[in-house]
C-alpha cells in the first residue's frame, strides 16, 4: 500500500496542482500545511490574514481533510513520515533562498528514511534556472531575459484537470487553523478583507471577469489606477490559488494582439524577479549594485510615518499609501510612484519601504517586492532606472485626471476643483474654504518640496554614476 503526503505551500489550489494530483495516486494521501516558525523572513501581517482565509477555504475544498501544523517544517515532516509510514512526499519547488536551503537538507533526511520526495515545478512558467546569456553570465536586463531566454523555451505546459479527491485522508494531531495563525482583532483586519473573496473560487471568478472586461485594452488601461484593466490577481498568484500556467494559456488563447502580449510580458516580469532572487539571494536586503552602498540614504521617523499612513501632502502619493493600508493592494503605477517618493524625495533607504510593503501587501512576495524596490531605487538590475524620479503632480494629472482614484482614498479633498487636486497648496484661500479644506489641519502641507529634493537626489545619483 502506498501512502503519500502532499505538502501545500504557495500552491493553495485544487486545479492544475501536480503535487496534489500525483499524491492522490497513492492509496492514502494526507494533505498538510506547515506554518513554519523557523524562517528568516516571517510573512507579513497582511499575508498572515490572507493565508488564514486561504487555508480555511482550501480545507473546505479538500472536504475538511487538510491538517495544519506549526513549527520546524523539517522536523514535523520527518515525524509524520515515521509515524504514518509515508512512502512519498509531494512538494512544489521553492525559490525563497532560506526555504530552498532547508529543502535540500530535507531531501537528504527523507531519502535516509527511504521516503521518496517528488518536487514539482509549477510556481513559474519557464525553467528560469537554466537561462543564461550567451557568455554564461546571468541576464541582468528584462528584455533579453524574456526574448532570448523565456520565449526561446517551449511553451509552458498546459494546465492539468482537477483530480478526484477520494483517496484523501487527514493526518493526526493537526492544529485548528486559527490556533496556528491567530487573527488579530484589530479592525484593520476586517477592513482590508472586505473587497476580496479569498479562495480559489474567488481567484477563478476574478480571472474570468478580467478576461471578459479587462484584458482588451490592458496595455494602455493598466496605467490608470481606477480602470478595470488590471487583474488584481497578485495575492492569488502569490499564494498559488490560481495556476500561473492557466493564466498564460487562457491569455494566449482568448487574448488578442498587443494587450495579450503585454499581459504575458508582465507575467514574465514576475519570472524575472524570481530569476534575480535565484542569482542574488540577498535581493531583499542588499543593493544588487554595490556602489549604491555609498548612496546617502537615511531614515527620518516623522517623514517615514507620514509616508506610511498617506499624509505626505502629495495627494496621489497619499492615495496610493492609503489604498495599501486600507485594501492590502496597491496599483503598480502607485507602487512605483510611492516608492520613488520615499527613496528619491524623502531620501529614506529602500529597505524601510520594502518592509512596510512586506507587512501591508496581501501579495507581499519575496522576489517581486525586493526586485520592485531595487528597480525603483536604481540599485537593482536595471542600470538606468536611477534617473526616473516620478513627479507626483504630473503623474496625478496624467493618470487620474478627474481624481476618481485619489478622491476615493482622500475624502477630505473630494470637493476641491480638479485643477488644484494635485497641488492644493496653490489653490486660493477662498477655493480651499469652499471645499472645506484647511491646509495643515484637514490635509497636510507637502512634507518636502518636490523640485529641490529631486535635484538633490539627482546630484547624488550623478556622483555614483561615474563610479
Ligand atoms: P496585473 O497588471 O494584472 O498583472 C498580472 C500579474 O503579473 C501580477 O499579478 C503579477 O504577478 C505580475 N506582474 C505584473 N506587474 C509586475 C511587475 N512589475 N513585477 C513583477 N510581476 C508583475 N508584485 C507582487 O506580486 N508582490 C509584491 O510584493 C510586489 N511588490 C512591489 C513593490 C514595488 C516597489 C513595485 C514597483 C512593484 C511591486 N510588485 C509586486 C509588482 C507589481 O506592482 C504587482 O505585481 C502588480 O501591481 C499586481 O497587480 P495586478 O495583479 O493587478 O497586476
Amino acid at each position: 500500500m502506498s501512502t503519500s503526503i502532499v505538502l501545500f505551500r504557495n500552491n493553495l489550489r485544487i486545479h492544475d496542482n501536480e503535487a496534489l494530483t500525483r499524491g492522490l495516486e497513492s492509496s492514502i494521501c494526507y494533505p498538510i500545511y506547515i506554518v513554519d516558525s523557523h524562517t528568516n523572513k516571517p510573512i507579513g501581517e497582511a499575508s498572515e490574514v490572507w493565508l488564514n482565509h486561504s487555508l480555511h477555504s482550501l480545507n473546505y475544498d479538500l472536504d475538511g481533510r487538510l491538517a495544519i501544523y506549526k513549527g520546524d517544517s523539517t522536523r514535523i515532516l520527518i515525524d509524520l513520515v515515521k509515524t504514518l509510514r509515508v512512502t512519498s512526499i509531494y512538494i512544489d519547488h521553492a525559490f525563497e533562498p532560506d526555504q530552498s536551503d532547508r529543502d535540500r537538507i530535507l531531501l537528504q533526511d527523507l531519502k535516509a528514511l527511504g521516503c521518496r520526495t517528488c518536487i514539482t515545478y509549477q510556481r513559474l512558467l519557464w525553467d528560469i534556472e537554466s537561462l543564461t546569456r550567451d557568455d554564461g553570465a546571468p541576464f541582468t536586463v528584462f528584455s533579453p531575459f524574456f526574448r532570448k531566454g523565456c520565449l526561446r523555451q517551449e511553451l509552458p505546459p498546459s494546465p492539468i484537470p482537477s483530480p478526484p479527491l477520494e483517496h484523501l485522508s487527514q493526518s493526526p494531531n493537526g492544529l485548528n487553523i486559527d490556533e496556528a495563525l491567530p487573527l488579530s482583532t484589530h479592525h484593520w483586519v476586517s477592513s482590508i478583507c472586505k473587497d476580496w473573496d479569498i479562495s480559489e473560487k474567488g481567484a477563478l471568478d476574478q480571472w474570468q471577469t478580467f478576461l471578459d472586461i479587462g484584458l482588451d485594452n490592458y496595455k494602455k488601461g493598466r496605467n490608470f489606477p481606477y480602470s478595470p484593466h488590471v487583474s488584481r490577481l497578485s495575492p492569488y498568484i502569490h499564494f498559488g490559488q490560481i495556476s500561473i500556467r492557466k493564466l498564460f494559456h487562457d491569455a494566449h488563447n482568448y487574448g488578442k494582439g498587443q494587450d495579450r502580449d503585454h499581459f504575458i510580458s508582465e507575467l514574465a516580469w514576475r519570472e524575472f524577479s524570481y530569476y534575480l532572487l535565484y542569482h542574488f539571494p540577498q535581493l531583499a536586503t542588499k543593493n544588487l549594485q554595490h556602489k549604491y552602498d555609498q548612496f546617502p540614504w537615511g531614515y527620518n521617523e516623522a517623514l517615514y510615518s507620514a509616508w506610511c499612513y498617506g499624509k505626505t501632502g502629495y495627494p496621489i502619493v497619499d492615495a496610493g499609501m492609503r489604498q495599501l493600508y486600507q485594501t492590502g493592494y496597491m496599483h503598480n503605477r502607485l507602487r512605483m510612484l510611492c516608492a520613488s517618493f520615499l527613496v528619491k524625495n524623502l531620501m529614506i533607504h529602500w529597505n524601510y519601504g520594502e518592509q512596510w510593503f512586506w507587512n501591508c501587501l496581501f501579495d507581499a512576495d519575496h522576489a517581486n517586492n525586493a526586485a520592485g524596490w531595487q528597480w525603483v531605487a536604481g540599485s537593482g538590475a536595471d542600470a538606468a532606472s536611477y534617473f526616473r524620479i516620478f513627479n507626483p503632480i504630473i503623474q496625478g494629472y496624467k493618470f487620474d485626471p478627474i481624481g476618481d482614484y485619489t478622491k476615493a482614498f482622500l475624502p477630505e479633498l473630494r470637493s476641491i476643483p480638479d485643477e488644484y487636486l494635485y497641488e492644493p497648496w496653490k489653490a486660493p484661500h477662498t477655493v480651499l474654504q469652499e471645499a472645506g479644506i484647511l491646509l495643515g489641519d484637514t490635509y497636510p502641507y507637502p512634507i518636502v518640496e518636490f523640485e529641490s529634493t529631486r535635484d538633490q537626489a539627482t546630484a547624488e545619483f550623478e556622483k555614483l554614476r561615474a563610479l
